[in-house]
Parts: structure tokens; sequence; C-alpha cells
């Protein structure tokens, strides 16, 4: 219809046609009296929050009225895929608000990995992308680990005022969220949406006891990452579940490692040397000749190296190389969303593959 419905909840437009969009509500929803979109209704009803996802330009917008804002921002990425799940810009909008960095999925990380190595890191990795945040925590939303300290951090320094939770699709915010609630609010306890008359804040507030509120505001979508150029089923396939298993490869010179069908990396020069891959385990590697890999990539996609799978051939992009020369002791070669390979010794030059949209990159090791 022509009318306009408004969602009393957040604010935001509400529309029927894209559930993981903002404004979303059934279209029975639009028959009672106050409207409220799933997310709010969710959150009203089961204390939950739903992750959404936003347009950039609508998202660009919210980071712009949180810079306005005296609040504290904690922003989470997505530990596996730090760079990728970093918000771009996030530092222009921030303003004079303190930042609290949390990197997610910490379960994922093999158990060799050093917590205050990896602090460390992110913090590195924070100033060289133009962010100083006041502290960086390590958390597993999923499995709950850490998400007291975190909490108690986040309640410090707040300083009594509202708290913005931001990142991008997928990075587990609403996990984190949903988590923060109960840690705050203990279980059972009905937490209400708030109205804004005349605004639309695309926002959520859970009240927090002093009158604040922790905000959720909907993600934003990394157009680079793996996950949109896999079919659904398959991105069970490339996210990890559990710790990552690394897996060390001896290659010579002239040696290719596919990853399904979705990345490959050709080791080009160097001397015999080893790679560790931190990929997902469920992740299939294959090892062949470079002179051969092309001839097997044309001849086997979509069924030996799968994902992609057959169906999606005609539209899945074409790889794409970028060559990287290793000029560091223990460096990183990330493929953004699937993983990375690290090398160990300094003085190899590799070439790496993913389909022609998605990031690589060279990076310090981060284990
Ligand atoms: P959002 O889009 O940022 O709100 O992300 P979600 O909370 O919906 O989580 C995205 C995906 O990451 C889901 O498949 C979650 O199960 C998974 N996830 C969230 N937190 C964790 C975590 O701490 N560890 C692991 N391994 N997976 C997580």
């Amino acid at each position: 219809s022509e009318h306009q419905h408004i969602c009393i909840g957040c604010g935001v437009k509400v529309q029927t046609e894209h559930p993981n969009e903002l404004g979303y509500a059934p279209h029975s929803a639009l028959e009672k009296e106050t409207i409220i979109c799933q997310r709010c209704f969710r959150l009203k009803h089961y204390n939950e929050v739903q992750d959404v996802s936003l347009t950039d330009d609508d998202f660009l917008r919210i980071l712009n009225e949180i810079g306005k804002t005296d609040a504290l921002i904690v922003m989470i990425v997505d530990i596996f895929d730090f760079n990728g799940s970093w918000l771009p810009g996030i530092h222009r909008f921030v303003g004079q608000n303190k930042v609290l960095l949390v990197g997610n999925k910490v379960d994922l990380l093999p158990k060799s990995v050093k917590p205050n190595k990896l602090i460390l890191w992110m913090k590195q990795e924070s100033k060289k992308l133009g962010l100083l945040p006041e502290e960086v925590f390590l958390v597993s939303a999923a499995k709950g680990m850490y998400i007291k300290e975190t909490a108690a951090a986040i309640d410090e320094y707040r300083n009594g005022k509202d708290v913005y939770v931001v990142g991008c699709t997928n990075v587990g915010k609403s996990t984190f969220i949903n988590r923060i609630i109960k840690e705050v609010t203990g279980e059972g306890d009905v937490i209400t949406t708030s109205h804004f008359p005349g605004t639309t804040l695309d926002i959520i507030k859970i009240p927090l006891d002093d009158g604040k509120s922790l905000i959720d505001s909907p993600g934003i979508i990394n157009h680079h990452q793996m996950a949109h150029f896999v079919d659904k089923r398959d991105l069970k396939v490339i996210t990890p579940k559990k710790e990552i298993k690394p897996k060390v490869f001896q290659l010579n010179e002239g040696q290719t490692l596919f990853f399904g069908g979705l990345a490959r990396f050709d080791y080009v020069s160097g001397g015999r040397r080893s790679f560790v891959c931190y990929v997902s385990n469920e992740v299939n590697i294959h090892r062949t000749k470079t002179e051969n890999a092309s001839e097997l990539y044309e001849n086997h996609v979509g069924e030996m190296l799968t994902p992609p799978r057959q169906e999606q051939l005609e539209t899945f992009p074409a790889l794409v190389k970028q060559e990287f020369t290793v000029r560091e002791a223990k460096t990183d070669i990330v493929f953004s969303g699937l993983g990375w390979i690290t090398v160990n010794e300094p003085g190899a030059k590799v070439i790496a593959y993913v389909p022609k949209g998605v990031q690589t990159m060279i990076r310090k090791s981060l284990i």
C-alpha cells in the first residue's frame, strides 16, 4: 500500500519483503494497531537482538549520528577475519568518543595462541587503521568466554553514558549483545524497546539500570568477503565452527594449493619450506604442481574443487591473482573470510588467487 508504516520501537520504515534486512515485519504485523518490526519484537518478547543488515549509505548515516553523540562505542570484529570485518572509516566517525575493541570468536583460534600477544597485535593493527581503542578484549560470544570481564569494562568506560555496539554483519554482534543482556539483566527480566517520536534511528535501545541504554545498530555488509560468493549451504564449510587445526604443508617451488575451488596459493620461489594453513577444518586443501594448476581448476572446479557448487559456476567470479613477497619472518597471507597462510621465514615469493571482488593481503603474523 501507499501508506508507510513506522516501527514504534526503533522508528524504522517497516517492510515485509526481506527478513534479514532492516525494518522487516511479517504481513500479519501490519494489521495490529501498533506496528513493531521483527527485530524490536524479538527484543521485547524474547530479550534477544537479531542481526539485520543495512545498505552502505544508511550505515554511514548511522555512524555519522554516533559521532555526534556523547557515548561509549564498542566495536566488534571477527578475530578470524580481522581486516575483513573491520568497519572502514570508523576512526573518522567516532568523534571524541572512547572506543573499546572486542575481538570475537576467540574459541576458533588454536589453543597455542597467546591472548596477550594477540591483543597487542590487535592494538598495532588498529593504530595502523587509524583507531586508538581504550582497551582491546578477546571474547567468545558463542561460548560465553570473557563476557563478564568485557561487560564490567563496558560499564566502567561508559561512565554513565549510552553504549553503541557496532560491527559488520556476521562478526557475532547479536550473539555478543544477547550475552551482555543476560549478564546485565540476569535471566527473566523483560526488556522493552523505546519509542522515539519523529525520528528514524534504525537503532534499538536496551535499557541499562541507570536510565542509559545499550544501543544495537544494524550491521554493514562487507562486500569483499568470501561469504558473499558461496552458496548458503557452503557457508558452513568455510565458517569454522570450532578450534582451527593448523595444517602444515612442505612445499617445493612450483607447487600449488587449492582451497576447495575458492582460493589458490602458488609457491613461486624461496626453496623448500613449510606453510601453515589456518582455514576451517572442513575446507578441502588440494596440492598440485603449479604448471598443471590452471587446467586442473578448469576441469574440476565445482566437483573435486568445491565450493563453489556446479550450479553456481556460471555466476562464480574468475580467480584473480596477486603476488606477494614475504620480507619478514612470521608473515600471513590472508584470504578475506576464508583464513590465512603463515610463512615463518622471509624470502618467499607467492601468488594468492581469490574470486574477483574478494580481498587478499599480507600482514605481520597474528599467531
Ligand atoms: P551478527 O551478524 O554480527 O549479529 O552475527 P551473529 O551474532 O548472528 O553471528 C554470526 C555467526 O557467527 C553465527 O553463525 C554465530 O553462530 C557465529 N558466532 C557468533 N559468536 C561466535 C563465537 O564467539 N564463536 C564462534 N565460533 N562463532 C560465533
